[in-house]
């Protein structure tokens, strides 16, 4: 338990530092393009039926259309009588709102047109036109009239784009309706329109993008108010503002009534009380997006959509960089301590790939039915980093309980040498492998001389201090691929690979020498001497199995003691 609330700290510090680094500008701008492409993704799958809005009835002036009507009002531009003909035409229908997303800049040829055209919008308080702002500081435009303005209280923290120009449109036009709107477009970095602004900048005042000002007229409301927390706030519901005014469109549900605009007059009925938006639809003309949806999106729906989401109370919101971080750090802990615990490798991938794929499946869903964008690139990222380094940490320490273990089997706590038991494997191994290529190995038997004495003058702590130190000089004094074991008690055995006797005696003597002449640290004020006594046997000179061959350097040790010990025995 408290091993797991250790690791559940290391992973929220794991991918809290993760956060920190991918919040630096370039990787920052790197993340965010994979969670564009995920919210398209998202866009794109619809996990509940759509409708077409009840709402809003799109007037599409379309290829066939500029085609058929070239004959009545000309090639492109139209005479503006167009116009005036459909709008009054819906508003025989029974139109609730015509939004044209059309600009009428120049002046027409014929003036008459332009006059009616003026006449006809100003008549009908519900018609609306468009008008963009723009950067081209080369000609000073006057002032936009007062009445456009919009009325917005900011308390949030929305930069709105700000432009230095604007494209003028008929100044009847701006001077004697209020009904104009912006229709500046807003691209994401790679190209995408994933919204509209809300509002755009012009000599310290804002005025509204074209779709929110007929919404906002639809809903009567006369000022805007934008919350602490970036909400603008729309008939007491909230409508999140992105940093830089943006809304973010929710594509769902974005299939609109279109009627080509030379088939306008066939079924009067399907304008009744809609919202009817006017514009070109036409691939001949210029006014094409790339949306989530599509990369061939008429900009009039850019328009209606949003309409259509202030309506249906859907923008997207997009989850903040706190929910990110937090989502990640508990799917991280949850993914990090089972992996660390899990038995099997394919039940801690299984739990990875449950717990991505739910998450996935979650943000798609909730996309789809609370209109939330939650962000799933950097939390992918950190889980799977965090599945690689809890596997890791989790290998590394299995592989260290294994060392651990084989360690405890094989040696000898108090000196640190071979156990009895590896001791005997190895004799037998070296007598295959000697057989086999035909090869000698030699076996040295140490004893200690009077240790039995040693004990009894020193006590038997001191005797195992002496003991240790003993082994670990035997240890320095052979070669790495010799092997020293403690065969019981104060006796120890070397076996040495590859060594004929003559040259494993020349090592006996050498140890013999050695623990003879160096002095042994009792405790922090005494030092001794100590002696041992040696017997060498080689294989295949002096025995075939492990027992002639102790047998045989036990007579030698016998040898040495009887000789007066501190020497190796001769038979
Ligand atoms: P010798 O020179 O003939 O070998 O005399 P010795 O006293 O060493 O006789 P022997 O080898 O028969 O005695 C072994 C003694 O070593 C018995 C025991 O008190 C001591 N001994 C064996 N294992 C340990 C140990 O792990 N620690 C300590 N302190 N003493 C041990
Ligand atoms: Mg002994
Ligand atoms: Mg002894």
């Amino acid at each position: 338990m408290k091993k797991n609330l250790i690791y559940g700290l290391y992973v929220t510090l794991f991918i809290s530092v993760l956060f920190v680094i991918f919040s630096l500008p370039v990787l920052r701008q790197i993340i965010f393009a994979f969670e564009l492409k995920s919210f398209d993704f998202r866009q794109n799958i619809h996990t509940k039926a759509q409708n077409v809005s009840p709402d809003i009835t799109i007037l599409a002036i379309d290829d066939n259309s500029l085609e058929i009507l070239k004959d009545k009002y000309g090639a492109w531009p139209w005479d503006r009588i167009a116009y005036v003909e459909a709008i009054d035409f819906l508003e025989k229908a029974g139109a609730k709102q015509i939004v044209l997303d059309l600009m009428f800049v120049n002046k027409s040829d014929e003036p008459t047109s332009d006059k009616k055209l003026i006449n006809s919008i100003k008549k009908n308080q519900n018609v609306y036109a468009a008008m963009n702002l723009d950067d081209i500081s080369s000609i000073e435009h006057p002032p936009i009239p007062k009445h456009l303005e919009a009325d917005v209280t900011n308390n949030g923290s929305v930069q709105f784009p700000v432009y230095k120009n604007y494209r003028p449109i008929l100044s009847e036009l701006i001077n004697e309706t209020k009904n104009i709107g912006m229709i500046n477009c807003q691209r994401d970095f790679d190209g995408i329109s994933r919204g509209t602004p809300s509002f755009v900048g012009y000599k310290n005042n804002l005025y509204p993008y074209l779709g929110l000002k007929a919404a906002a007229d639809y809903l009567n409301i006369k000022e805007f108010k934008i919350t602490k927390e970036n909400d603008l706030i729309l008939n007491g519901k909230k409508y999140q503002l992105q940093p830089n005014g943006y809304m973010i469109l929710n594509w769902y549900n974005n299939s609109f009534n279109s009627v080509p605009f030379w088939q306008m007059k066939k079924n009067p009925s399907v304008f009744k009380d809609k919202i009817v938006f006017i514009g070109v639809t036409a691939n001949s003309m210029y006014d094409i997006k790339s949306t989530p949806i599509s990369s061939n999106v008429a900009g009039i729906e850019l328009q209606s959509t949003l309409f259509n989401n202030i309506l249906d109370n859907n923008i997207i919101k997009r989850t903040s960089s706190f929910t990110t971080w937090l989502i990640a750090v508990l799917l991280g802990i949850l993914i990090g301590i089972f992996t660390l615990n899990s038995n099997t490798a394919f039940a801690s991938l299984s739990l990875f790939g449950a717990t991505l794929g739910s998450y996935w499946l979650i943000t798609l869903i909730l996309m789809d039915y609370s209109n939330l964008w939650i962000d799933t690139t950097f939390t992918s990222l950190a889980l799977v980093l965090t599945f690689i380094v809890s596997y890791v940490i989790k290998y590394k320490n299995k592989s260290k309980d294994f060392d651990y273990t084989y360690k405890l089997a094989t040696t000898d706590s108090m000196t640190g040498l071979y156990n009895h038991r590896f001791f005997q494997e190895q004799m037998t191994f070296q007598i295959e492998n000697a057989k086999r290529y035909n090869g000698k190995f030699s076996l040295i038997l140490i004893d200690i001389d009077f240790f039995k004495k040693f004990n009894d003058t020193y006590g038997h702590q001191a005797g195992d201090a002496v003991l240790k130190q003993v082994a670990e000089l035997l240890k320095k004094s052979v070669r790495t691929s010799d092997i020293v074991a403690r065969y019981g008690g104060e006796e120890m055995a070397i076996i040495l690979p590859n060594n004929d006797f003559d040259h494993a005696v020349i090592a006996a003597d050498k140890i013999c020498k050695k623990i003879a002449s160096t002095p042994f640290q009792l405790n922090a004020k005494v030092t001794t001497n100590v002696t041992i006594s040696l017997g060498v046997s080689t294989f295949p000179d002096n025995g075939e199995t492990p027992q002639e061959l102790i047998e045989y350097s036990d007579k030698g040790l016998y040898a040495a003691k009887e000789n007066g010990r501190n020497q190796v025995g001769r038979i």
